[in-house]
């Protein structure tokens, strides 16, 4: 069976008993398992019957949450999920970073994975999405063909490609304009998504209110779907969904039905703010979800969903105190030397290391540097601060 071609599985599906999927535009329902709604184009999503809400701790992850997921009986987890929540300048923050590949989409992946797998889907072709087809392809690996359809080769983070070959030895990468595919925007994907909602009334944060970055509207979309099934299930979920947008962006249609969602325009000069301020802190994050936190610390209370790249540079002070102390006593007594040079007085370190050690020092204004031209040579020399 391949998907990409048709979007309509029905053969190898589970039964599905305690739940059927609905197109949000036009409410068409089905019994089948479909991507898209071949009556209107629309984004069907799963609905449960089953109206108990049940947490399996054996299960891996987010997996913990089945009874509330599509049925799946091979499941393909590497560990996504139960990501940690941690407090930033009174701002709770969904740390979405510790997943396998760094992203959320990895709840997305497994799910897809997983549920290929059980339906021995032996082709997938997607169009080429950032921190998406990544992801997938990690979890892909293995499971079934992967074809990548690459719209904009000028545009293509070539980091990200080599990543993602390394991630996938068999994935197949053309140029094209795919009709036909599987888009990021699907039922599975929201139903990965959704769990960020469930950890976060399982944890029971203190917190009134959820804030997302909002571009396609998925993550949004998928939080609050996750709140009122737990509320249709009887469980507390007191959260406001607050969709934070750039300003003058329009509002994604998939959130114009979602009733009682927030929206939080938030000007560039905000979420540059939010960005500067984070890495203050030793955090590097992208301009999304920078975005979700600056809306996030305007409010009360809230949880920022932090969908990637929340990355703490990695400090190592005690382990290098001493050597720290050696490189500033080498660099006071010499009034200023290379890292080459600091090197042959101090070979605690391998020059590599040494480099290193001189970059986060300086980072941290421990020592400042200077560059020196000598004919074509650049030659950088570090002296101690003045
Ligand atoms: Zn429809």
């Amino acid at each position: 069976m391949r998907l990409g071609g048709s979007f309509t599985l029905s053969s190898g599906l589970p039964a599905m008993k305690d739940y059927y999927l609905q197109c949000i535009s036009c409410n068409s329902v089905f019994d089948e398992v479909v991507f898209r709604c071949p009556k209107c184009g629309g984004l069907p999503i799963f609905k449960y019957t089953t109206g108990k809400f049940i947490i399996d701790k054996s299960k891996p992850g987010m997996w913990r949450y089945s009874n509330y997921l599509p049925r799946i009986t091979n499941i393909v987890s590497r560990g996504e999920g139960l990501t940690p929540i941690n407090e930033v300048e009174g701002v709770f923050i969904k740390n979405e970073k510790f997943n396998p590949t760094g992203t959320y989409s990895d709840r997305a992946s497994s799910l897809i994975a997983s549920y290929l797998l059980t339906n021995r889907v032996s082709k997938v072709i997607t169009r080429f999405e950032e921190d998406f087809t990544y992801s997938l392809a990690y979890y892909l690996n293995g499971i079934s063909e992967f074809e990548v359809v690459v719209e904009d080769v000028i545009a293509l983070n070539t980091t990200e490609v080599s990543s993602i070959l390394e991630m996938n030895g068999k994935l197949v990468m053309r140029v094209g304009s795919p009709t036909n595919y599987l888009e990021y925007a699907n039922p599975l994907t929201v139903e990965g998504l959704k769990t960020i909602a469930f950890e976060i009334v399982e944890r029971g944060v203190r917190a009134d209110t959820i804030v997302v970055p909002a571009r396609s509207g998925v993550l949004a979309y998928a939080i609050y779907k996750g709140l009122v099934e737990l509320a249709e299930a009887g469980i507390d979920a007191p959260y406001e969904v607050v969709a934070a947008l750039v300003r003058g962006e329009a509002v994604p249609n998939l959130l114009k039905v979602c009733r009682g969602m927030k929206f939080d325009e938030v000007y560039e000069e905000e979420i540059l703010n939010a960005i500067i301020r984070l890495s203050k802190r030793g955090i590097r994050t992208k301009p999304l979800s920078a975005l979700a936190y600056a809306t996030a610390s305007n409010a009360s209370s809230a949880v920022a969903v932090v969908t990637m790249g929340f990355k703490a540079i990695p400090i190592h002070r005690s382990k290098n105190d001493s050597v720290r102390k050696e490189v500033c006593r080498i660099v006071r007594e010499a009034g200023r030397a290379t890292a080459y040079e600091i090197w042959r007085k101090a070979p605690i370190y391998t020059l590599r290391g040494i480099y290193k050690l001189l970059n986060s020092m300086e980072r941290r204004k421990e020592i400042c540097s200077e560059v020196v031209y000598r004919g074509n040579r650049k030659v950088r020399y570090y002296r101690m601060c003045e």
